[in-house]
């Protein structure tokens, strides 16, 4: 018997085919009875203070393969098959890594820093001040010049130029108000369903 007393147990998603972790929700006693009625995931979101059914509206539903419960029975662990992405963000998991080591993620807080703080004497809060056609003009142009570096055999200018394009890619990126771990998300998406 799973134990309700508390009220709320954490339920914890898992991919029956991948195995990876999809997301966790919380289930009242009446989201689990529904949830096995339909056989498909409802939660209690404690945000919309209401029966959720995952996928009501993007029809990304979580179908139920395995339910398990942990050894002092207040923790469910559901395998289910998902019809979409679970993460309402776009990809198929709703954790990423908190500690991004990588120094894109930093450039990318550093961008955001500048325009934040409207700093007039920053290239970066410069260039988005001009908008978006002016961006993904430079853009193409490093772009170009990257092409004409990758012809010759000059490593420093191929590189430096790699470097240019990244750089404005992330600005043009913020300007469009993305960050990079979304594309990164489509990407691992990609990778996941080839
Ligand atoms: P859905 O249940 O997929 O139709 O999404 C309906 C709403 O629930 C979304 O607009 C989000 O606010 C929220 N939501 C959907 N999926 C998740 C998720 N994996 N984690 C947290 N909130 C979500
Ligand atoms: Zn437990
Ligand atoms: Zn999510
Ligand atoms: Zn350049």
């Amino acid at each position: 018997m799973i134990n309700f007393k508390k009220g709320l147990i954490p339920v914890i998603v898992q991919d029956s085919k991948t195995d990876k972790v999809l997301m966790l929700g919380y289930m009242n006693q009446e989201a689990y009875k529904k949830s096995i009625d339909e056989k498909k995931i409802t939660f209690y979101s404690r945000s919309k203070k209401r029966l959720w059914t995952k996928g009501e509206i993007s029809k990304n539903y979580l179908f139920i393969k395995d339910i398990l419960v942990d050894c002092d029975e207040d923790t469910l662990l559901i395998k289910a098959e998902p019809a979409g992405p679970t993460c309402h963000k776009g990809s198929d998991t709703c954790w990423k890594e908190i500690n991004n080591k990588n120094f894109l993620f930093h450039l990318e807080n550093i961008i955001s820093d500048k325009i934040k703080k409207k700093q007039e004497n920053s290239y970066i809060y410069q260039l988005l001040k001009k908008g978006v056609n002016r961006i993904s003009q430079k853009l193409g142009e490093e772009a170009v010049e990257l092409i004409i570096e990758s012809k010759d055999n000059n490593k420093n200018l191929f590189l430096n130029e790699s470097a240019d394009l990244l750089f404005h890619y992330l600005i043009l990126l913020k300007e469009k108000g993305f960050k990079i771990q979304d594309v990164i998300n489509i990407l691992e998406n990609r990778h996941s369903k080839s």
